[in-house]
């Protein structure tokens, strides 16, 4: 095998240049943040040269004082972060420095506005990383030795950010990476110490590494550290500052806004373990991407372990950020293991209640819209995940009902429960394609009229939350577009004939006579006394799937077998009453064909063969104005 030496030049993967055009154009006004992202690279390195060198001490080359160096020459204008962590081998440099792992990039980068203030809060969520070295810099190079191989095994890589990098095999003795950004003209501001320490001090004091950097004053001579250097989790909640906890968030979770709160907790006892969880402001790009990572960073005994621990909180609560340090667990500790694992089944369990308990919290404030718009969807996973915490998360949920005022979920179950009429036993709900379909479905008129209020539920994932939830506090929740009606202070439908003031016997006569007509198409037909305006509605059995769950399951490819629907007629309306004088008997078929038609129709219901509907309707439109 012969390994490439030569210096070469290639080109970067499409995606970064949109990154990096993105970042240059977007992250102007936060451009001191280049140096939290660098600084946090170079501690992710430390962290992971430390983990690997548990079953490797070699990997340390006699050199276990593990650090950051941030030097700076106002004359070359440079800056240079160093560390002597686990360093990139002459593949890793051109993989990790050219391409973008994340799974959903392309998406991401398609999904952008082209509006510089709008995006640059996306590319926040995104993560930029060792990138955002370009917002000062208008050339980086940058030189590593992985641990573990030969000093004439380092490289060299060096970029202006414009589409293409070089890369080259060189001699270097020191482990790990130094980062050289030549600043711009403009931003020569930043070659200088005062001016790097406070940036420092800002953003990344809680980092666990060592930083230092050239001593300053009398005796300038060595370097000193500039900060504290202890992992903030370790330190006692009451010392530890709400800029602290942020900073800390935005080095975890690489990402640019404020969390929206965070918890601490130390449990001592049978097991011992601190965990710091976050509850960002913003949903990330990837929160629905099946490939995406998730969870939570492991620390063992402050060992640094794995990101993206996705066994230490249910997959309900994948948009929660944070660590979890645990004392129990072996440090050579893997994904395997902590999937059987009884300390982590506890610190999971008692994990997501905290953090539970810390969304009711934020349930009580203002910003429990924000949060419901950005996490609302996962959260109701919940209930169909955990049965354990089911009635917790139900309480957590929001929706639109037919009191709200907008489009916004803004009804809890228990408010919904304090509304409830007298005599009501049941949580009405409809499950829609969308939220006008709902709004305007036949199915709630009488609900209108008698002044009860339906929950109008439009996420394909509420299909699956309302056959998991089946009652609250006692009370049932009831699909209005499944069996029989039972409102309060009502008998049922089979008994509600007697609407309006015509004989009831010739409805039964009148329904029949449609359910002739229409034959297979429907399961059933009956009079309702559902409807107030409208002539016809479907429902579904009790026991059969809903439509819209039909839908949902088809248009995820899943083949399902048809099942009918009832029909159900209002006898007090006109256009029954009219049909209830037709003779002509392929007069009346095509009434009663229309009258299933239009009923699908108004549930957002596609129709089998729509051109035969048309045709049908524009018959009788002609027949009617001829006669
Ligand atoms: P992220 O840190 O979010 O993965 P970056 O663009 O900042 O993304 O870095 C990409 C990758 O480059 C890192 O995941 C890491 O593998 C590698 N890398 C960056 N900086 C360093 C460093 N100082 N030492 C070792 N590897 C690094």
């Amino acid at each position: 095998m012969t390994v490439e030496t030569a210096k070469e030049t290639r080109g970067f993967e499409s995606e970064v240049n949109q990154l990096l055009h993105l970042v240059i154009n977007s992250l102007y006004s936060n451009r001191e943040i280049f140096l939290r992202e660098l600084i946090s690279n170079a501690s992710d390195a430390a962290d992971k040269l430390r983990f690997a060198a548990l079953t490797d001490d070699a990997l340390y080359e006699g050199d276990t004082e593990l650090k950051i160096t941030v030097d700076y020459s106002d004359k070359l204008k440079t800056v240079t972060v160093r560390d002597n962590g686990i360093g990139m081998s002459r593949d890793e440099a051109v993989e990790h420095l050219g391409t973008i792992a994340k799974s959903g990039t392309k998406e991401f980068f398609g999904s952008l506005s082209g509006d510089a203030q709008q995006d640059s809060q996306l590319i926040g969520q995104f993560g930029v990383g060792f990138y955002a070295a370009y917002i000062v810099a208008d050339k980086v190079t940058v030189t590593s030795r992985r641990a573990g191989l030969q000093e004439d095994e380092g490289v060299r890589w060096e970029s202006d950010g414009k589409g293409e990098f070089t890369v080259e095999t060189v001699k270097r003795k020191k482990r790990g990476t130094e980062v050289v950004l030549h600043l711009k003209d403009d931003e020569a501001e930043f070659a200088d110490g005062y001016r790097l320490r406070s940036i420092i001090k800002r953003y990344s004091d809680h980092i666990a590494t060592l930083i230092e950097m050239p001593k300053e004053g009398e005796d300038t001579s060595g370097y000193e550290s500039v900060n504290s250097a202890t992992a903030l989790w370790t330190r006692n909640k009451k010392d530890i500052s709400d800029d602290e906890y942020k900073a800390f968030y935005k080095h975890i979770a690489h990402d640019f806004e404020d969390p929206t709160s965070w918890i601490h907790t130390k449990a001592e006892g049978k097991l011992e373990y601190t965990t710091v969880f976050f509850i960002p402001a913003r949903a990330p790009f990837d929160l629905f991407d099946r490939d995406a990572k998730h969870g939570v960073k492991l620390y063992v005994q402050r060992v640094f372990i794995m990101d993206d621990a996705d066994q230490l909180l249910p997959n309900y609560l994948r948009f929660v950020r944070g660590i979890v340090d645990s004392n129990d667990l072996p440090l050579n500790v893997s994904r395997e293991i902590l999937q059987h694992n009884k300390a982590i089944d506890s610190i999971r369990a008692a994990s997501t209640k905290k953090i539970l308990g810390a969304i009711e919290t934020l349930a009580k404030g203002d910003e429990y819209s924000a949060f419901w718009t950005n996490f609302g969807r996962v959260l109701k996973e919940g209930v169909v995940e955990d049965a354990a915490n089911q009635e917790q998360i139900a309480k957590l949920l929001r929706f639109v009902s037919t009191v709200s005022d907008g489009d916004e979920a803004d009804v809890s179950i228990e408010d919904y429960i304090g509304r409830m009429r007298d005599g009501q036993e049941s949580i009405y709900y409809l499950t829609a394609e969308t939220l006008s379909t709902a709004r305007n479905s036949p199915h709630l008129e009488i609900f209108r009229e008698k002044d009860i209020e339906v929950l109008l539920l439009c996420d394909p994932v509420d299909e699956w939350v309302t056959t998991h939830l089946t009652e609250f506090d006692g009370k049932p929740l009831k699909s209005i577009l499944h069996g029989e009606l039972d409102l309060p202070g009502e008998q049922s439908t089979d008994d509600a004939d007697d609407a309006g003031s015509s004989d009831p016997k010739q409805h039964e006569a009148l329904v029949e006579k449609i359910k002739t007509a229409l034959g297979e198409t429907v399961k059933d037909v009956r009079s309702t006394a559902r409807l107030t305006t409208s002539p016809a509605c479907l429902v579904s059995d009790d026991a059969d799937m809903s439509a819209n769950l039909a839908r949902i399951l088809k248009a995820s490819g899943q083949e399902l077998p048809d099942s009918k629907r009832i029909l159900e007629v209002n006898p007090t309306h006109p256009l029954v009453g009219r049909m209830d004088g037709e003779t002509d008997e392929r007069k009346f078929a095509n009434w009663a064909q229309l009258l299933f038609e239009q009923a699908l129709l108004a549930e957002g219901g596609r129709l089998d063969d729509p051109a035969a509907f048309v045709k049908r309707m524009n018959d009788m439109l002609l027949e009617m104005s001829e006669a």
